[in-house]
C-alpha cells in the first residue's frame, strides 16, 4: 500500500490563482475534502491525494489548464471515469489532475458513414445506447462499459468480451482530437479507412495521458447482429478447458466471445448473480456465435463438436435472449462478486499465446501454495488475456505485499512464455517494474524518444507506464540483448 506524499500548500495555492485566472471557480478544486474523490483509480492500494484537481468543460479549457501548467512546470494526470486498473489516473503529489468526465456529449452520429463523434468524457455503453436507434453498436465493451470513459479507452487500448472477433479500441476508433502540452490541437487518423501521414493514431492509442489529453473520438459503429447464442461448456480441470479454447481457433472459428472462469470464479459468481453455472466443473467456458439465424446455429454446431472432441462434459446453449444475457451477467460481474468472497482482491492482466494457457494456469496454481493465497481465474480466454485475482486481506499484515509479489511472478511468467505484461489494463504505476523484465534498454529508450517528441518537458502523466533505465537498475531487472553492459551510462529522463 502507498503511503500519500504531503502536499506543498504554497505550491498548491500559486497554481489554483493561476488556474482560477483562466477557468471558472467551479472547475478548480483545492480543497482536500473536494479532491478526496480523486485520490485514486480502481487500483485503489495505491493512493494519493492530488495537489489540484481541474474539470473543463470544453476543450478551450483543457488547453488553458496545459498552457498554465506548461508555464508553471506542473505535472498533469489526465482522469476520465477512474476505474483505470493500473494506476494511469493515481495523482501526483505536486501535480494537476485533468479530468475530462464533464465533457461528456455525443457531438455528431451519423448511421450512414456508420461513425460516432464524441466528446472524451462520453462513457463507453452511452456510445452503444445512442447508436441503438439505428441498428448500430460500438463493439468494444469492457466489463466496465457503463462507467468507463471513451478517453480512457483510448488511453489503455481497452478491450473486452466481444474484442476477439471485433477488434480493440485501436481497430474501431478512426480519429482522435487531442490537446498537445504545447497548446495545441492535433488530430491523428480520419474518417475514411487510411489516413495520410505516419500512422500517429496507433502511437497514440495505449499511450495511457503520457502524450496529450483526448478532446474528441470519432468512433467506428457496426451493425448490431441480428441474433447471437452462447454455450455454456463444463470441464473436469483448467488444463483440458484451456486446450480446448486453443481448438476452438485452431478449427477456424472466431467466435463473438470465449471466456473462461475456473471453479473459485464460478462459485464466488454464482450466488451473487444466478448464472446458472455448472459450480461442480473445474473450469467452464462461454462461447459466443453472433450473426444471422442461420451462421448462429451453425457456428453453434461446429463449436460443441470441437469442445465435446475437447473433452467437455456438460454443454448447455442459450435457449433465449434472456439466458444469453444470464450466461454473461456472472461474467461481466466477476470482479465485484469478489468481493463476496475476500475482504481485497488484486486483479492482474496478462497476456500469452493461447496454446500456453493450460500451462500457465497450472503454473498460477503453483504460485497460491507458494504465496498461500487463493486466486480466482476469469478472463477473456480467447485472446490468451488472464484476469487473475489475487484474494487477500488488507488488514492482515504481509498479506497484500504478498499479493503483489504473486502477481509480478505471474507477469514473469506470462514473459516467459511469450506474452506480455498487460492485456488491456495498461502499465500504469502498477506494472511499471514489470516494463524492466518486458523490454530491452534500447526498447524502453525508443518509448522515451517517442515521450519527448510529444513533451518534452515531461510533464503529462510523467512517473507512469514507461521506466526510467535507473528505476529498472535499481529494481536489478533489464533485459539485455547481444550481451550489452545493462546499466552503463544510464540516461536519465
Ligand atoms: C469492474 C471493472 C471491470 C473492468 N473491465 C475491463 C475490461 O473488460 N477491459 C478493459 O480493457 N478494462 C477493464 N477495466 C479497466 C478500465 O475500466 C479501463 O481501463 C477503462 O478504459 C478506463 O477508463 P476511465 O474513463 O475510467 O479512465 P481512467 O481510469 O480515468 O484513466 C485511465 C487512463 O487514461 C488516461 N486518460 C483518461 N482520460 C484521458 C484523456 N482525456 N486524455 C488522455 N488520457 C486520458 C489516464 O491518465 C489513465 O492513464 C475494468 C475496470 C473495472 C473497475
Amino acid at each position: 500500500m502507498s503511503a500519500s506524499l504531503p502536499i506543498d500548500p504554497q505550491r498548491r495555492q500559486q497554481v489554483a490563482q493561476a488556474l482560477l485566472a483562466v477557468l471558472p471557480e467551479r472547475c478548480v478544486l483545492s480543497d482536500p475534502e473536494d479532491t478526496r474523490p480523486y485520490e485514486c483509480d480502481g487500483l485503489a492500494a495505491y493512493r494519493q491525494l492530488p495537489m489540484i484537481v481541474t474539470l473543463p468543460d470544453d476543450e478551450e479549457q483543457v488547453l488553458a489548464i496545459l498552457n498554465v501548467c506548461r508555464e508553471l512546470n506542473v505535472p498533469i494526470v489526465p482522469r476520465g471515469a477512474g476505474t483505470g486498473l493500473s494506476g494511469g489516473a493515481l495523482p501526483m503529489a505536486d501535480g494537476v489532475v485533468l479530468s475530462t468526465a464533464r465533457m461528456n456529449r455525443i457531438v455528431r452520429m451519423e448511421p450512414y458513414a456508420r461513425l460516432a463523434v464524441v466528446q472524451p468524457g462520453v462513457r463507453n455503453l452511452a456510445i452503444s445506447d445512442a447508436a441503438a436507434p439505428h441498428g448500430l453498436y460500438y463493439a468494444p465493451d469492457p466489463s466496465s462499459q457503463i462507467a468507463c470513459t471513451i478517453a480512457g479507452n483510448v488511453a489503455e487500448n481497452s478491450g473486452g468480451v466481444h474484442c476477439l472477433k471485433y477488434g480493440l479500441t485501436v481497430h474501431n476508433v478512426l480519429r482522435v482530437r487531442v490537446a498537445t502540452i504545447d497548446g495545441d490541437i492535433i488530430e491523428l487518423g480520419g474518417e475514411a479507412l487510411d489516413a495520410p501521414g505516419l500512422d500517429l493514431l496507433a502511437v497514440f492509442i495505449g499511450s495511457e495521458g503520457m502524450l496529450g489529453i483526448v478532446t474528441e473520438v470519432t468512433v467506428r459503429l457496426i451493425p448490431k447482429p441480428a441474433t447471437a447464442r452462447v454455450i455454456m461448456a463444463s470441464f473436469d480441470n483448467v488444463v483440458t478447458g484451456g486446450n480446448a479454447v486453443a481448438s476452438v481457433i485452431a478449427a477456424g472459428i472466431i467466435p463473438a466471445g470465449l471466456e473462461m472462469m475456473d471453479q473459485t470464479s464460478s462459485r464466488m459468481v454464482e450466488p451473487f448473480v444466478r448464472a446458472g453455472y455448472d459450480t461442480d466443473a473445474a473450469a467452464i467456458l462461454l462461447c459466443e456465435a453472433d450473426g444471422t439465424q442461420l451462421e448462429v446455429d451453425e457456428e453453434i454446431e461446429r463449436m460443441t463438436a470441437v469442445l465435446q472432441a475437447a473433452g467437455a462434459g456438460a454443454i448447455a446453449v442459450s435457449q433465449s435472449e434472456a439466458e444469453r444475457l444470464r450466461f454473461w451477467s456472472g461474467r461481466k460481474n466477476a470482479f465485484p462478486a469478489a468481493g463476496r468472497i475476500s475482504p481485497d482482491y488484486y486483479c492482474m492482466d496478462g497476456t500469452i499465446p493461447r496454446k500456453n494457457l493450460a500451462q500457465v494456469l497450472t503454473g498460477i496454481a503453483q504460485m497460491e501454495a507458494t504465496y498461500g493465497l487463493r486466486c480466482a481465474n476469469v478472463f477473456h480466454a480467447g485472446d490468451g488475456n488472464l484476469h487473475p485475482l489475487i484474494l487477500f486481506d488488507a488488514n492482515q499484515p504481509g498479506e497484500f505485499d504478498r499479493a503483489e509479489a504473486f502477481g509480478a511472478d505471474i507477469l514473469a511468467l506470462c514473459v516467459e512464455v511469450g506474452g506480455t505484461i498487460t492485456g488491456e489494463h495498461g502499465v500504469g504505476k502498477e506494472k511499471i517494474n514489470s516494463m524492466c523484465i518486458q523490454f530491452t534498454r534500447a526498447e524502453l529508450d525508443a518509448f522515451f524518444a517517442v515521450k519527448r517528441a510529444f513533451d518534452a518537458q515531461h510533464l503529462l502523466n510523467p512517473d507512469k507506464a514507461i521506466p526510467t533505465l535507473n528505476r529498472c537498475a535499481e529494481f536489478g531487472k533489464m533485459r539485455v540483448s547481444g550481451g550489452v553492459l545493462p546499466f552503463a551510462g544510464l540516461p536519465r529522463f
